[in-house]
């Protein structure tokens, strides 16, 4: 087995090589494109020279990652020749309609939209001919370095994203995803804990439950009752979080929630994180405080007492950590409503939050909106969100040190000799901050990567903690 999952064991048949970019969706819509790739015998690598074909899963959501799929279409172009593109870009339609990719790209052999595994295939059978091996034709995950039924991960081996739906009922105006993406569509219910379980026997410890919606799960098809061992489940988020904690209790498993909406039905899922079996973190992307910017940006949600319901979250679970993300500069932003924002994160006391300063997508409904603010001043107004912001989440990271916290370890060079790194359940990997491990005091204590280890946390440094193994 290599480290690198993109690496192919197998040698001397068609190579394709794929570059993945975008959001945590995005990388699982390419997990499931290479897992089929190497089922079907394919080599696969990150190189262009040498290739017998490229494909581009793109990200379309705000001008610099068009431009950055663009310019990585266009250099496989030149270094390749041959190159499939997929994911959201490739819905997207260019400024004289047509597609977007298409009018810039006219050399690409295929272009998709995001989620379309079996679209891929078939353009890659038509271009570069499927590998013939008996061995791999019967058993087609034969040559998948795979993880029980869920395929090649792009993450660590510890930690997995488990996508649990497809596209979004909102039409929220700064945002075009739902036009790329199309309207919600949840996975069927057997089919996401069935991948669960695979994930969590393959070594994954933390599962992060990832969509556009995740309240939403189920809505699309009323809450049906899907089967799973042959046990009746229903399509919806406290009956799948109960389960997906039920299969992760055996390995002392994180679960971990991201774009959960603060719907009333989420009060429901707060017991299950009090009794510490889903992690007591919420990824909720607020995107603003004051009731009419919501409107304006037409977001779900927006008519809820947000303050309250944090409040009533943390009355059930007061470990509870709360993520978000928020816009600033929105069009018609007036200084009061801006102000308001601010006091919200003051109030809220929100543990982690990201914000950008509003930026036109080519596409969406706010683009024609009246009041659009200078860039100076939504730059401006970003920088003061973040430093309200990161006061108020370096207060509450300092409000931890001296207690004992759990720590996933995601780096340990020589068995932890000399410290490592890993994250407590209030960092969700690549967006949060990190645990800096010292050393272990011990000579008999080791750290691995994806075990867990106590720490006793010793300072907090910016954003991230410091911390004693013991
Ligand atoms: S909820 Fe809004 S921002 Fe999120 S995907 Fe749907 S339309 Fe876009």
């Amino acid at each position: 087995m290599t480290d690198d999952p993109i690496a192919s064991p197998v040698a001397g048949n068609p190579k394709i090589a794929f570059v993945s970019l975008g959001c945590p969706k995005a990388l699982t819509d390419s997990e499931l494109i290479l897992t089929q790739l190497r089922a079907e015998g394919y080599e696969t690598s990150k190189a262009f020279a040498g290739a017998d074909l490229v494909i581009v899963n793109t990200c379309g959501f705000i001008d610099d990652a068009v431009k950055e799929s663009l310019d990585t279409i266009g250099e496989a172009l030149s270094a390749n020749g041959k190159v499939i593109v997929t994911g959201c870009l490739g819905a997207k339609a260019g400024d004289a309609g047509g597609n977007l990719v298409q009018q810039t790209h006219p050399k690409v052999l295929a272009v998709t939209g995001p989620h379309a595994t079996q679209e891929v295939m078939d353009a890659v059978h038509l271009h570069v001919p499927k590998p013939h091996d008996p061995f791999v034709d019967l058993v087609p995950e034969a040559r998948a370095e795979f993880r029980g039924v869920a395929g090649i991960k792009l993450t660590p081996r510890h930690y997995a994203y488990l996508k649990i739906s497809e596209g979004c009922n909102h039409r929220c105006t700064f945002c075009i995803i739902p036009s790329m993406r199309g309207d919600l569509v949840s996975r069927p219910v057997g089919d996401v804990l069935g991948d669960a379980r695979a994930l969590f026997e393959s070594g994954v410890r933390e599962l992060l439950v990832v969509s556009q919606d995740t309240s939403a799960y189920g809505v699309d098809v009323k809450y049906r009752t899907g089967f799973f061992d042959g046990q009746p489940v229903k399509t919806r988020l406290l009956d799948l979080c109960t389960r997906l904690a039920d299969l992760a209790e055996p390995y002392g498993a994180w679960v971990r929630l991201h774009y959960v909406y603060p719907y009333p039905h989420v009060d429901d899922v707060l017991p299950l994180m009090a009794e510490g079996r889903v992690l007591p973190y919420l990824d909720v992307p607020f995107q603003h405080a004051h009731p009419d910017v919501l409107k304006r940006m037409k977001r779900p949600a927006s008519g809820e007492r947000n303050l309250e319901r944090l409040a009533r979250w943390r009355e059930l679970c007061p470990q509870l950590v709360v993520r978000s993300t928020f816009i600033a500069g929105f069009p018609g932003e007036t200084e009061a409503e801006f102000e308001t924002l601010l006091d919200f994160i003051r109030e809220a006391r929100i543990d982690r939050a990201g914000c950008f300063a509003y930026s036109p997508v080519q596409g969406a409904a706010a683009n024609e909106l009246p009041g659009a603010l200078p860039q100076a001043v939504r730059e401006e107004r970003r920088a003061r969100f973040m430093a309200v912001a990161e006061a108020v989440s370096i207060a509450k990271l300092k409000e931890r040190v001296g207690a004992q916290m759990q720590v996933l370890v995601d780096q340990a060079p020589a068995l932890g000799r000399k410290g490592g790194v890993g994250r407590t359940y209030a960092d969700a990997p690549e967006i949060d901050g990190v645990v800096r491990l010292l050393p272990p005091e011990k000579a008999s204590k080791t750290l691995k990567v994806g075990e867990f280890t106590r720490a006793r946390i010793v300072a907090a440094d910016g954003h991230d903690l410091v911390a004693q193994p013991i």
